[in-house]
């Protein structure tokens, strides 16, 4: 039984789950972490989906059980709210990077290419890997990319 547990253990915690989709972020820089709360019969966790219906949230919930269970937090309970409801500004700027080097476009006003940063860029499908994310050509460079949508 843990006798002691700070928010902030909690939260550096939930910080080593990646996003199932985009491992090289994880669930914080995502944004879909909005608040912890510790007492001393359980720790909550409240998250919002980035998408309705995104088949990875239920995979998030799954993965703060089993994550936080491995570290001996049993009495864990997850709560989803949807208001207010998550936009890619909750997305952090270090993460925006992070997905920019793994070849994602991040959310912006102008669509850059991740490869040679050329706004010359084509959109090929609203739909790319994942319903959240679009798939378009760089003009210049020729590549292909995953776009991840604002909303
Ligand atoms: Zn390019």
């Amino acid at each position: 039984m843990v006798t002691f547990l700070s928010k902030d253990q909690i939260w550096n915690y939930l910080s080593e789950i990646p996003d199932p989709e985009i491992p090289a972020i994880n669930i914080i820089e995502l944004g879909v972490v909005r608040d912890v709360k510790v007492d001393d019969a359980q720790v909550e966790v409240i998250i919002t989906p980035t998408y309705s219906g995104c088949p990875a949230m239920k995979m998030i919930e799954d993965n703060i059980y089993l994550h936080l269970k491995s570290k001996n937090i049993d009495n864990v309970k997850v709560t989803t709210i949807l208001s207010p409801a998550w936009t890619t500004d909750w997305i952090t700027e270090e993460a925006k990077e992070k997905l920019n080097k793994y070849g994602i476009a991040p959310p912006q006003k102008e669509i850059a290419c991740p490869q040679c940063a050329s706004q010359n860029v084509e959109c090929i499908s609203q739909f790319g890997s994942t319903p959240c994310k679009a798939q378009y050509r760089c003009k210049d460079c020729r590549e292909p990319f995953d776009y991840f949508k604002c909303h």
